[in-house]
């Protein structure tokens, strides 16, 4: 059997038309230079509607309907091991404040949300997400008493996210250092962004976070760490940004996402730049 000659195979086949690809690759590179738009992530949630809630299942499948970029979901764990969806520290059941690391999921699954559905297991969460078509979940791993649940939380989500083929469509977030470089070992391909505010593109990048999620206020502190961070291949994102003024600050300094609890007003102010 004769074997390929590259260079023949070069020479008659792949010449023109990779010339044509080249000429496609610089219209389209033209085209994405051109065009400088941001994407919208829906915080806990497209939920500003009525009948839904903060953070519910509601609500992320909502996020999908308006093919937001992302559906952002805060997520702890239960004083026996659950990682279950919430916002707040704490729940408020039968008017009982009830610390959401020191409560069993038992007594935690009593607690309702405003739309009716019972508080979702991150486990609940995860399965309504394989049924989103356009959105992309970002967790907000929130930060713990120790690092020992820290890591259990870590450790039980990434898995579950594993275990259900969802690794490409899920995104990190975290005020904890620890947690995001804990992420960071744990899911070595998914985007990991700090929220803390208080660290400079570069000290992300010495930690190889995917870049900063700061409150818009920072940049406007510091406006130029949006250019830092993007020269240092990093993304930028900013929360949590509802004012058309606020948010078309942020379209002018160019962040690459906004998280809103306006999702459908930020795409008007887009789409008229
Ligand atoms: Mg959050």
């Amino acid at each position: 059997m004769p074997l390929h000659n590259p260079f023949r195979l070069l020479g008659e086949g792949l010449v023109t038309p990779s010339r044509g690809h080249i000429l496609l690759g610089l219209c389209l590179l033209l085209v994405s230079t051109s065009v400088q738009s941001q994407e919208i992530i829906a915080h806990r949630g497209y939920w500003k509607i009525n009948g839904s809630a903060q953070n519910s299942i509601d609500a992320l499948m909502k996020a999908d309907s308006i093919k937001a970029y992302g559906s952002e979901v805060d997520i702890w764990l239960s004083s026996d091991g659950i990682p279950v969806v919430n916002h707040d520290a704490d729940v408020t059941l039968d008017g009982e404040k009830l610390v959401v690391q020191d409560t069993p999921f038992a007594t935690l699954r009593k607690v309702t949300l405003a739309n009716g559905e019972p508080l979702p297991t991150v486990e609940e969460y995860l399965d309504a997400f394989a049924r989103c078509i356009h959105t992309k979940l970002i967790i907000e791993f929130k930060p713990h008493r120790t690092k020992e649940q820290e890591d259990e939380l870590a450790v039980k989500v990434i898995d579950m996210v594993n275990a259900k083929g969802l690794s490409d469509k899920v995104e990190y977030i975290s005020f904890s250092l620890h947690l995001v470089q804990q992420t960071r070992e744990l899911a070595p391909n998914a985007p990991v962004y700090y929220l803390n505010g208080d660290l400079a593109p570069e000290a992300l990048s010495k930690m190889k976070a995917s870049g900063p999620d700061y409150n818009f206020s920072v940049f406007q502190k510091n406006p130029e760490w949006v250019k830092e961070a993007h020269e240092l291949g990093q993304k930028v994102n900013v929360w949590t940004v509802n004012n058309p003024e606020e948010i078309q600050k942020m379209i002018d300094l160019k962040v690459n996402y906004i998280t809103t609890d306006e999702p459908l007003l930020v795409k008007e102010i887009l789409d008229k730049q």
